[in-house]
């Protein structure tokens, strides 16, 4: 097809360095027969190394020539282009155990990290290229100056690693940013859930909305008993754990039944 000129409004930087789309697909370890959703195919840098391992690949892409292209390259027998904007598709629809990779879009990218969220109890895991800064908040702890709100609300439902980087130069066009590669693992079950998953959110914000402000001013208005949770008045938000945050908001679902 004739060039593709990169589309900003859908974040369009292309890998040109083969050896990366290689790390991603190795760090996948795809079987043939895994369910493997690709978000944002683009010209498909990661799309052909992983169709030379995978019997069928779906692919969720925005730009209607880029679906096109796709449509026109692949048989749909092996490739089933569904023209879409992610955050408004249902992962759950892939069924249990479907894996989600892509070189993700970074113009979207907290938005659709939530909204995968959603359906975290279909996934197996997630690989994703995004930029380094928000791997560096998603896998961030308590104590780092990176740890904010999108660490532990990430933190709740996901176990997640740090890959490796890729520099600006891998992409046409560079992206101003360093970029890193992550992976995703939904945890069980048997994770520790809030009693009311919106009043966590809504306390997980309000929290970091000043992050070096000592919690009993930043939550003055939730009337939390610093005591009897164990945890100083004097701490900020940036030194408590996932667990210190179910723990508080837990106590507020409490005191309003
Ligand atoms: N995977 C290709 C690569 O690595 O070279 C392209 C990656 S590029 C950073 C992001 C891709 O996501 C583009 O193909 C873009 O058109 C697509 N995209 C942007 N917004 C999207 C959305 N909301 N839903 C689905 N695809 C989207």
């Amino acid at each position: 097809m004739a060039q593709h000129k990169a589309r900003k409004r859908f974040g369009q930087n292309f890998l040109t360095d083969q050896s990366i789309p290689e790390a991603i697909v190795r760090a996948i370890h795809p079987e043939s027969s895994d369910t493997i959703v690709e978000i944002g195919p683009g010209l498909s840098a990661l799309t052909n190394p992983l169709l030379e391992r995978v019997d069928h690949l779906r692919v969720v892409e925005i730009d209607r020539d880029l679906a096109a292209r796709l449509r026109h390259h692949y048989s749909p027998k092996r490739l089933t282009v569904i023209e879409a904007d992610a955050l408004t598709v249902d992962f759950s629809q892939f069924g249990q155990g479907v894996r989600i990779v892509g070189n993700l879009p970074y113009n979207i990218s907290s938005p659709l990290l939530f909204h995968l969220m959603e359906s975290a109890d279909y996934v197996r895991d997630q690989h994703f290229m995004l930029q380094k800064e928000v791997i560096d908040r998603m896998v961030a702890k308590p104590g780092d100056s990176d740890y904010g709100r999108l660490s532990v609300m990430l933190q709740t439902r996901y176990k997640m690693y740090s890959l490796f980087d890729v520099p600006p130069e891998c992409f046409d066009p560079p992206p101003k940013v360093m970029s890193s590669v992550v992976r995703m693992i939904p945890l069980g079950a048997d994770r520790p859930v809030a009693q009311d998953p919106v009043m966590f959110a809504r306390l997980v914000t309000q929290a970091f909305a000043q992050r070096r402000k000592m919690l009993r001013g930043s939550l003055k208005d939730w009337q939390i008993n610093w005591q009897a949770l164990g945890i100083p008045e004097t701490a900020r938000a940036e030194e408590l754990s996932v667990m210190d945050f179910i723990r508080m908001s837990d106590f507020c679902s409490q005191q309003k039944s």
